[in-house]
């Protein structure tokens, strides 16, 4: 009996070996893991203090030790990205996509965030395709018709665009920057303008008012067409129809409004009624000065004063003092004349400082209407001030 238990040796000799091997990698599995947690939290640390420098290096160490963790790389690449190191960015995500171990899930975020990374590196032709691409997969579908959206827009590929925002609207998630199909369909409406194609140009308007009835700017376009046209009782009409489309912008039909009365010399009575119902009911300075200018023509300077004095009290504004003291020097007393005059060039210099547009959603200012706020690029936040 006991002479063969010496054969049983060398199994328990292997087994006592296996056990201290099971131990030492379970060791190492812990101290490694450990560790591994102890560099993530490090990293974390300094991005919620706002130290990406040192959470880069933190993360940068994790990669090496961490290759499995494809979650680390695109945050990894997606930090240098925000920090303006797109080639490095790039450098990551391209190296995980050609990867063969991520499962199709790891596989859609690395190709987002790459596709990112080309945008922010100018290459729109590669985001573009990875985009596209990415609309088939039911987790990245919106976040890429976004993107895509981006990319037509600055293209200027309004057709594109205008299918993005119908996808984006068909999941009930409306563009992020106010973007809508009726926008671009002017957008389209005025290139064609621009070169003469009056009926195309039509075509796209009555589309876009089709689209979205309330879209004062295909109603302002239309009118421009019309007017260029020689019709003016058509565009006066049209213009008329801004009022209930979008009030924000009732300025900007106030000086075609008076060239179709002056074409189809209507009596100013009419003009001055229209103009005061505006402006008693929208407060617009536009409409305030314009009236004044009418009241001036059909009842003399003395009772535009009268207006503007009014209007001043309302709301005191350099523009309608500016307007005030031109009537003024019309009408007034010799003895003012000069000092009205150096007030007069006073105000004017001043006036030509002040922004006319403004927009309510980044606070850019400028002289003249932008659809796409230019700063922002957000859709119809600029409004005439
Ligand atoms: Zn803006």
């Amino acid at each position: 009996m006991e002479g063969w238990l010496f054969l049983l040796l060398p199994v328990a000799a292997a087994s006592g070996w296996l056990a201290a091997q099971r131990h030492y990698a379970r060791k190492y599995l812990i101290e490694h893991t450990h560790s591994l947690r102890k560099a993530y939290c490090r990293g974390l640390n300094y991005l919620l203090s706002e130290k990406t420098d040192k959470a880069i290096e933190a993360f940068v160490d994790l990669l090496t030790n961490d290759f499995e963790t494809v979650e680390t790389h695109i945050a990894v690449g997606n930090l240098f990205r925000r920090r303006g190191e797109i080639e490095k960015a790039i450098e990551i995500h391209e190296a995980l996509i050609v990867r063969e171990d991520l499962n199709a899930q790891q596989q859609e975020s690395a190709q987002f965030e790459l596709g990112l990374d080309y945008m922010r590196a100018g290459l729109f032709d590669r985001a573009e395709s990875i985009f596209q691409n990415l609309v088939d997969h039911e987790d990245s579908r919106r976040g890429a018709f976004q993107q895509l959206l981006d990319i037509y827009q600055h293209e200027k590929e309004w057709s594109k665009a205008m299918e993005c925002t119908r996808q984006l609207q068909a999941m009930g998630k409306p563009p992020r920057r106010g973007e809508t199909v009726a926008q671009f369909l002017c957008e389209l409406a005025e290139e064609t303008l621009c070169s003469d194609c009056e009926k195309v140009s039509r075509q796209w308007l009555e589309e876009a008012l089709r689209e979205d009835p309330r879209c004062a700017r295909a109603s302002l376009l239309m009118a421009k067409l019309e007017m260029r046209e020689g019709r003016f009782d058509e565009a006066l009409q049209t213009l008329k129809r801004v009022e209930s489309q979008k009030s924000d912008v009732i300025p900007e039909i106030i000086e075609p409004l008076r060239i179709c009365h002056d074409r189809l010399e209507k009596p100013v009575g009419e003009l001055i009624g229209y103009l005061g119902y505006l402006y008693e009911t929208y407060g617009f300075e536009s409409a305030a000065l314009a009236l004044a200018e009418s009241i001036r023509s059909e009842q003399g300077a003395g009772k535009a004063i009268d207006h503007m004095m009014r209007v001043l009290e309302n709301n005191p504004t350099l523009k309608s003092l500016n307007t005030l003291t031109g009537f003024l020097l019309e009408d007034g007393a010799e003895t003012q004349r000069e000092v009205l005059i150096r007030l007069d060039r006073a105000l004017d210099r001043m006036y030509s400082y002040v922004p006319r547009y403004l927009c309510t959603h980044c606070g850019f200012s400028g002289s003249e209407l932008h659809w796409r706020c230019p700063s922002c690029r957000y859709w119809e936040t600029t409004k005439p001030s």
